[in-house]
């Protein structure tokens, strides 16, 4: 037996394929949920047993349920962290349960004897705000939040890392504490509760979008990213780490033609255009969604993958398998209409 690991955010994306690897490999799992209601619906999709996964309720704005949570766990993964589609009304909408959750989650983890800690962080905590001048990143980059291309999201992935790191120097004591820090991840569903990462699939493949804008990101396979935080879990000298976790960087030209030639006439909408900038600025100024990206046209963002390769043996599959298995999934489970 491995141990028992909470892991936190179990009705997440990233948390879900987490779990369902971590049951796989031998260990326990204890997992938390806003609302309890959704533990039967949550079981069928990960399956394990009633002994070998245990459902909580704790939200990242309370206090109640960590504790409990905790209780029993030997190592803690932290994924729960607001991903909204829509632009907030406030940035502290998604600064305050990011950053506070992730100290709830820390803790708790302390006053259950928790050694080991790995954290869901995200490359908008490494890559924004550097201006377009930059674009291969490693651990030692951190995004600049004073940048007017810092947004919401990329804010509170920052300061709740940052936090995080804080408080395990200052409170922590012999907790191991380390970050994972996934680009776009995008990979099999297993129901239509899906993660805001993946509307980009879902617009194309419904043609949604009139031609294609000079964005581009970093693709992972969700399975490569739980992989990477089970070796996080069990891999010696983990103190103070931080791993990108990514594959290769592809614009989203480049996502259309996997697409199309993947799919074949199940890609018939999806657009071969590229949408020149000045389109992207105009929808901007009516499109909320649209103004807190429009720093990142045309900006590439390679991430160095060398150290987590090194360290852990981890290995990403090809992004063309990842884009294709997101598409058939959406198409199989009626998520898009081809
Ligand atoms: P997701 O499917 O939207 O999962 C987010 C999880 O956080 C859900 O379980 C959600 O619970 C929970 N959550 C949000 N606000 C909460 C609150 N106030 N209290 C308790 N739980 C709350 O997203 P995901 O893609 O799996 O993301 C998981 C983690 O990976 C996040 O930390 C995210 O920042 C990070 N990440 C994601 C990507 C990506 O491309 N997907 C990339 C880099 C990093 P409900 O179901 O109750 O809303």
């Amino acid at each position: 037996m491995a141990g028992t690991v909470l892991v936190t955010g179990g009705s997440g994306y990233i948390a879900g394929e987490t779990i369902r690897q971590l049951l796989a490999a031998g260990w326990n799992v204890h997992t938390t949920v806003r609302n309890l209601g959704r533990e039967a619906e949550l079981r069928a999709l990960l399956g394990g047993t009633p002994e070998s996964l245990k459902f909580f309720a704790a939200d990242l704005m309370a206090d109640a349920g960590w504790a409990e949570a905790a209780a029993g766990c030997t190592h803690l993964c932290h994924m729960a962290s607001p991903l909204p589609s829509n632009a907030p009304k406030s940035d502290d909408e998604l600064i305050i349960p990011a950053r506070d959750g992730a100290l709830r989650a820390l803790r708790a983890a302390k006053a259950a004897g928790i050694r080991r800690v790995v954290m869901t962080s995200s490359m908008a905590a490494v890559a924004y705000g550097h201006g377009g001048a930059k674009s291969r990143f490693t651990e030692a980059d951190w995004t600049n939040v004073n940048s007017p291309d810092a947004y919401a999201y990329v804010k509170s992935k920052t300061i709740a890392e940052r936090a995080a790191r804080d408080w395990v120097t200052a409170e922590g004591g012999d907790m191991e504490f380390c970050t994972v820090n996934p680009v776009l991840v995008l990979g099999p569903l297993h129901s239509a509760d899906f993660s805001t990462s993946l509307e980009a699939i879902k617009k194309l493949i419904e043609g949604s979008m009139p031609g294609l804008p000079n964005f581009g990101f970093g693709v992972v396979d969700v399975r490569d990213v739980a992989d990477m935080h089970l070796r996080c879990l069990t891999a010696p000298d983990m103190g103070g780490e931080r791993f990108l976790c990514s594959g290769r960087f592809l614009w989203m030209k480049d996502v259309a033609a996997i697409l199309k030639a993947g799919l074949g006439e199940q890609a018939r909408k999806v657009p071969t255009r590229v949408l020149p900038n000045w389109v992207i600025r105009i929808a901007a100024l009516f499109d909320p969604v649209v103004r807190q990206v429009l720093g990142e046209l045309g900006n590439e963002r390679d991430a160095d993958t060398s150290h987590a390769r090194q360290k852990l043996g981890w290995t990403s599959r090809p992004e063309e398998q990842t884009i294709l298995d997101t598409a058939r999934d959406m198409i199989r489970l009626g998520i898009v209409k081809v």
